[in-house]
């Protein structure tokens, strides 16, 4: 099969929102009047984000949906993506699979592929993503305010937990694998809350890399500090019950890979963001508050400091 017989059957669909889609040197999209243009890039390399013989389907959602899951952080609407895939060869089985994953999310969240580049090489999936806000409306990194409250959109640790368990760290029973190996293989991007964050979240970021590491993004740019409470942050997850307290302390604060957003909002929002959070059936968690001293606080039950090691991945650490 040739490249371009890959491209048409395997990538390319029909793709009415765009001016032009797949199969012209570059694709021509416009921007509804009034709004910002969001772009954002992910990558997943085979043997660092997956397991080289993961299950090409579940491969194929999680490729867009870290990718959706920034311009959820930003609170802007995914419209279109570009794909660009380096394959060691030609595995139609493989391919199928992975579009059909990979449409199937699409199609989830109104997104249009409307190209990409298709070269030889080691496993290495990369989305760019595209999307639109209103004007001067996007969720920043760098609004936090001293007094906010610090929101989750889910319990964090279930992803990291299933990755330990593939790595032989801890052994989780049947059941509990399950409910973590979903948060890991299918994480389900927070598109409706992110748009319903705009006008109420003062910063938000999604969490990729681990609970500490991405929340200091939003302490750094907005030049503040946090507290967290750690009962909060460890009561959502139960197959978490299972493991150890180091194994426990360190999937919650520095496991990556869940793709909750964690976002900050005045107190007076408090009300409205539970009522947003019934609506969308997400059970948002308040896990603590913005204040003025540097550096983040983590108390545990008895309101004591903890002494935390790991804030989270870097790829060059
Ligand atoms: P060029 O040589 O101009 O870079 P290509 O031959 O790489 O063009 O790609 C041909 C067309 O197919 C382009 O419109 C490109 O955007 C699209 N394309 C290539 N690979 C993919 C892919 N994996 N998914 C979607 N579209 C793709
Ligand atoms: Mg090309």
């Amino acid at each position: 099969m040739s490249e371009f017989n890959l491209i048409r059957r395997y990538f390319t669909r029909a793709t009415p929102s765009a001016v032009l889609g797949v199969g012209d040197d570059a694709a021509l999209l416009s921007v509804r009047a009034g709004h910002e243009l969001a772009i954002s890039t992910d990558m997943l390399v085979s043997g660092t984000h997956f397991f080289p013989n993961a299950n090409p389907f579940l491969l194929g959602h999680k490729t867009l949906a870290v990718n959706l899951s920034d311009l959820a952080a930003m609170g802007a609407t995914p419209r279109w993506a570009t794909l660009a895939l380096s394959l060691p060869q030609i595995d139609e089985p493989w391919l199928a699979e992975f579009s059909r994953g990979f449409f199937a999310l699409a199609e989830q969240h109104g997104v249009e592929l409307v190209g990409g580049d298709t070269t030889r090489g080691a496993l290495t999936l990369s989305v760019s993503i595209l999307g639109e806000v209103p004007a001067g409306m996007a969720l920043r990194r760098e609004g936090a305010q001293i007094g906010d409250e610090i929101w989750l959109s889910g319990a964090v640790g279930a992803a990291a937990l299933a990755l330990a368990h593939l790595q032989g760290k801890l052994i989780l029973s049947a059941e509990q694998f399950s409910v973590c190996a979903a948060c890991l293989h299918q994480p389900q991007p927070r598109i409706a809350l992110g748009q319903a964050l705009r006008g109420i979240a003062h910063s938000a970021i999604d969490i990729s890399d681990g609970l500490l590491a991405d929340l200091g993004h939003i302490l750094q740019r907005s030049g503040v500090g946090a507290t967290l409470n750690f009962a909060a942050l460890s009561q959502a997850v139960l197959p978490l019950a299972a493991a150890d307290a180091a194994h426990r302390q360190r999937c919650i604060l520095a496991g990556g890979d869940d793709y909750e957003l964690c976002f900050t909002a005045p107190v007076c929002h408090r009300t409205q963001l539970q009522e947003i959070g019934d609506k969308l059936g997400i059970s948002m968690i308040l896990i603590g508050k913005i204040d003025s001293k540097l550096g983040c606080r983590v108390l545990n039950a008895e309101g004591a400091i903890m002494n935390i090691e790991e804030q989270g991945y870097d790829h060059f650490a």
